[in-house]
């Protein structure tokens, strides 16, 4: 009897012809393959196409691999200034010449290549003032007999050094793959419902797996990609789903749906100006969502500045107006303090208390707020994650509203819910927008409202960047700036591997715009991490009200920091920020009615992928267009946050390309649960099995049964 799928995919690979106890031991380790199934699953990360040949006539503009029949027609030994040597030959198809040439084993290539003999010639081309050139490229007899071994297209597979040192390189793995898929053949079963299987004609599961390893030519490996790139969106995205679903039946919320006196008393008497377009509707998102009888869980996207504040505070008071508690969670202790600040001038006029609960709150003080916290005395609160601690009990905690969601997971979003015997509502606010695709596999199982509108009057923030050698004339237009009554902020990175060289820099910048900048003409503050808390508020409060009118900081003000009056961002070394930092950092300026700079400095040297960064910079201030490329840039992976609140990783699929098979993905993964909730459908059970073996652990089935 044949084995089936789960005893061949569990087998350790050890035991697969070829590999042993030894490059089982290092498969294991190198790569994470332990069972064949982890083999079955490592995919090729490029193809070589080599079923067709090209004319060199024909040969496109950014080619890739390709391969000519044709002959060397001249072949020659030179010697460079250096004394090395390098084999230099002419290629030609009959109708034009290309340039091939070596400088590694030439004496070995010398003796063996011959003129005028057919080869088939294989390699990336490059393009040198319009000559075109192959740097070492593989030449291969062409006779009748091998003709046919140019007509495949070959899996590449990645292997690590020490693999490769132990025999085992890319091509020896994709050996190991050849031997392994016939262990399975005829026991692969489909995981999709028919349905779906038809609608957008997949090919088996087995076609899929089996053809993204080998595949016959490129349209096949396409259509195998297509397959298994839905599954795994598909997959995870029916975990969320369900997880929204089971969040929306199930998962009793506090009905908040009154709106009571407070809210219309700060709403017609102290909201000191009109709301945005894009703020009301959100309310009424929020409102609707909070008096549905069911938890909320809502992403707010705004870009910085959009007024995601006022839209919380609103929030917030609703859930007053109902008898219930609210609390705003903070990344950090500063941002924290600000909208303790801020909320409590807004507040003020109304007499609603509001506390702050930090790290850094003396004993006595945290005694009497976790007190007034419990009778419901206090019906605000403003924190950082000290909010999360099990000894912070409400009474009746009915709105938790968390800003600068990256920062936390998903795991810390959850244990607020273990505050209350009916979970608040939850609103998590971000500031750095996430591209489509990246909010649905992060928060799928969130519901999402997008502030896509700034408050009116703001006037573009006009960016450029600058190397070293413009200084001077910076200093002249942030001092014209001061002239005007402007203030600035100077920003330096702080990276962790570097912190002490990032301080030094700090503070050698520091010093120089101090001579630039001298007393008591002018007065600069400085604020980092290295300094005692309390001057780092005397300073930060210095520059807020006024008092100086430069602020020389590391990334402490990345977020949240409101100060109207300033209106110039130099960011220095620019280049070692990412592009939503970049983006978050100059969402600092701008935010009075002036006129507002950002300017980048960097050093002359730039990779690519800088140069990218700061011209984007340049030409946009749409946070969503700047997540685009920072994603299409970093990767998802990279992306400021993901890593901690982890996003998922995919074998095949890429959050950069694949965004419309997700969302074909998604809309399956609804279409769905709705009808059959718990896939009890018999076109269904398949779809279970899989997603119970193969994603449980990641999200919980066992709600469901
Ligand atoms: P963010 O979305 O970055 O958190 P904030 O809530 O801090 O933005 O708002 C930025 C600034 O815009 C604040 O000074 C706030 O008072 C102001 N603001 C918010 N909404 C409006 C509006 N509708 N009209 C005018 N100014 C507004
Ligand atoms: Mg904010």
């Amino acid at each position: 009897m044949k084995s089936s799928y789960d005893e061949i995919a569990k087998t350790p690979i050890e035991y697969l012809k070829g590999v042993g106890p030894d490059k089982g031991r290092l498969l294991r380790e190198e790569l994470s393959i332990a069972v064949f199934e982890d083999l079955l699953m490592y995919f090729p990360f490029r193809y070589v196409d080599r079923t067709g040949f090209y004319q060199i006539s024909d040969i496109p503009n950014a080619p890739g691999e390709i391969q000519i029949v044709g002959k060397l027609i001249s072949l020659q030994m030179l010697v460079g200034k250096n004394r090395r040597r390098r084999l230099v030959g002419r290629f030609s198809d009959g109708k034009q010449s290309v340039e091939v040439v070596w400088f590694k084993s030439v004496a070995a290539l010398e003796k063996l290549l011959q003129l005028n003999t057919p080869y088939v010639l294989f390699g990336k081309p490059q393009n040198y003032q319009g000559v075109w050139s192959f740097a070492h490229p593989e030449l291969e007899p062409h006779t009748p007999d091998t003709a046919g071994q140019f007509g495949a297209f070959y899996p590449v597979y990645s292997s690590t050094e020490k693999l490769t040192a132990r025999g085992l390189n890319g091509r020896a793995i994709g050996k190991l793959v050849k031997a392994l898929l016939p262990k399975f053949s005829g026991t692969i079963v489909d995981n999709l419902p028919p349905d779906y299987v038809e609608k957008y004609r997949f090919v088996t599961r087995e076609e899929a797996l089996f053809g993204l390893h080998f595949p016959a030519n490129e349209a096949m490996m396409r259509r195998a990609r297509f397959r298994l790139v839905f599954e795994e969106f598909f997959f995870v995205q029916l975990g969320m789903v369900r997880q929204k679903l089971i969040n929306k039946s199930k998962i009793k919320g506090n009905i908040i749906e009154h709106v009571g006196p407070v809210f219309k008393r700060f709403y017609d008497h102290v909201l000191p100006f009109p709301l945005t377009g894009a703020q009301k509707r959100v309310v009424r998102e929020i409102r609707r969502d909070m008096g549905s009888g069911a938890q909320m869980n809502r992403l707010l996207q705004g870009d910085v500045g959009s007024g995601k504040t006022i839209v919380a505070l609103l929030s917030m008071l609703l859930a007053l107006d109902n008898g219930l508690q609210a609390c705003l969670m903070a990344p950090t202790e500063i941002l924290a303090r600000q909208h303790f600040i801020g909320l409590s001038e807004l507040l003020e006029p109304l007499g609603v208390p509001i506390a702050i609960l930090t790290g850094s709150t003396s004993a006595p003080e945290r005694r009497r707020i976790l007190a007034g916290l419990q009778t419901a005395e206090i019906p605000f609160v403003v924190g950082t994650h000290a909010l999360l601690e099990d000894r912070v009990q409400f009474a009746a905690l009915g709105l938790a509203v968390i800003d600068e969601q990256h920062r936390f997971g998903v795991a810390q979003r959850s244990r607020l819910w273990a505050k209350n015997p009916i979970p608040p509502h939850i609103l998590v606010m971000t500031a750095t927008p996430i591209p489509r695709t990246l909010a649905m596999s992060l928060y799928g199982d969130l519901d999402v409202s997008v502030i896509d509108e700034l408050p009116p009057g703001r006037k573009p923030i006009t960016t450029k960047h600058y190397f070293e050698n413009k200084r001077l004339a910076i200093y002249g237009f942030m001092k014209d700036q001061i002239a005007l009554g402007r203030q600035i902020y100077v920003v330096f990175p702080l990276i962790k591997e570097s912190e002490k060289q990032d301080y030094q820099d700090l503070i050698s910048g520091f010093e120089s715009i101090c001579r630039a900048f001298p007393e008591p003409h002018y007065q600069v503050s400085v604020v980092h991490g290295q300094l005692p808390p309390d001057v780092k508020d005397q300073e930060m409060q210095a520059f807020v009200e006024g008092k100086t009118h430069i602020m020389v900081a590391t990334t402490v003000i990345e977020v949240g920091v409101n100060v109207p009056n300033a209106s110039v961002m130099v960011i220095e070394s620019a280049e070692r920020f990412g592009l939503s930092q970049l983006h978050q950092l100059r969402g600092r300026v701008g935010r009075g009615a002036e006129q507002s700079y950002c300017i980048l400095m960097t050093g002359y040297k730039l990779g690519k992928e800088a140069r990218t960064r700061m011209k984007t910079m340049e030409e946009t201030n749409d946070g969503f267009r700047i997540s685009e490329v920072d994603l299409a840039l970093r990767g998802p992976g990279e992306m400021t946050g993901t890593r901690q609140s982890g996003v998922v990783q995919f074998k095949v699929a890429d959050l950069v390309k694949d965004g419309a098979i997700l969302s074909a993905a998604r809309a399956a993964a609804i279409e769905i649960l709705r009808v059959d909730p718990r896939l009890e459908m018999p076109q269904h059970i398949a779809t279970r099995d899989f997603f119970i073996t193969h994603y449980a652990e990641k999200h919980s089935w066992s709600r469901i049964s």
